[in-house]
């Protein structure tokens, strides 16, 4: 019986996998990879002898191809594999499963089918960035969106929380079918943005090292240079708090406590 199991390598090269998700790269039949790099998809390479990467399938030089038409499209082979009765491993970059809907949709459609299908945890890009920066996510909370949904959608930030925008490269691009956008639309970004934070907030451009041998890029800047800085398709940007934490004075009185009764 085949079956579809979708993985995380994690952000860095080979050395945020879990044991699980390397004997399941070794034991499957056929590995299909969506990875940031070469090196990746040969050390896949020398897990498993049929690893087939994805890339092919995003739009070549020249062609105008909605990223809709891609997914399905990788989906789509993988589920040919996995009717064949072949054990399927999808080895996708960072978590498998955050903002990255290839995983969602193969194993929906792969159940749909009547197939088992599953996906295990990896290390996403967000997890290097709390690690990278010495932040707790916890110490106020964090919000996390794509930012070109965070710009279409009634998003409300919480300026004493962390924002996280992922895609940041592509910030107002809608149409799927570009991999980036203008300064035209990040200064409308920004424009949005002061609703909640002042102009000369400072913000943080993040990129995880893909190998050992590098270091993250952390660029720290004002919000209003944000339309001039240099983005690729692996930053993320940080927006730390701009607020301290206020109390809720209505539900402490609720608790039955005041704030001399925190710790
Ligand atoms: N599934 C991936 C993960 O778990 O990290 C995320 C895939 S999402 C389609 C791509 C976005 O992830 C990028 O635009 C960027 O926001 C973030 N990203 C990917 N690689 C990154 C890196 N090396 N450093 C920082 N952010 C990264």
């Amino acid at each position: 019986q085949g079956q579809l199991v979708c993985v995380g390598t994690g952000v860095q090269l080979a050395g945020q996998v879990g044991q699980l998700t390397v004997s399941y790269i070794e034991l499957a039949d056929v590995v299909f990879s969506l990875v940031p790099d070469g090196f990746t998809d040969r050390w896949l390479s020398t897990l498993n002898a049929d690893v087939r990467s994805l890339q092919g399938y995003y739009a070549q030089p020249g062609e105008i191809k909605n990223r809709r038409d891609t997914y399905q499209q990788m989906v789509d082979a993988m589920l040919v594999e996995v009717r064949a009765n072949k054990r399927v491993v999808c080895a996708l970059y960072g978590h498998p499963g955050v903002f990255s809907c290839v995983s969602h949709l193969a194993i929906t459609q792969a159940k749909q089918q009547g197939f088992k299908a599953k996906m295990l945890a990896g290390v996403s890009a967000e997890a290097c960035l709390w690690a990278d920066l010495g932040i707790d996510p916890g110490s106020c909370g964090h919000q996390s969106y794509e930012a070109t949904q965070f710009m279409l959608y009634q998003h409300v930030p919480n300026p004493c929380a962390h924002l996280v925008l992922w895609q940041i490269a592509l910030a107002g691009e809608h149409t799927l079918t570009k991999f980036s956008t203008t300064k035209q639309r990040l200064h409308i970004l920004v424009e949005h943005l002061l609703q909640w934070y002042p102009i000369d907030h400072q913000v943080i451009i993040y990129e995880a090292a893909n190998l050992a041998v590098q270091s993250p890029r952390i660029e720290h800047i004002a919000l209003a240079d944000l339309p001039d800085a240099r983005l690729t398709t692996i930053s993320t940007l940080l927006i730390p708090p701009q607020q301290a934490l206020a109390l809720n004075p209505a539900m402490l009185a609720k608790l039955g406590i005041s704030e001399m009764d925190l710790g």
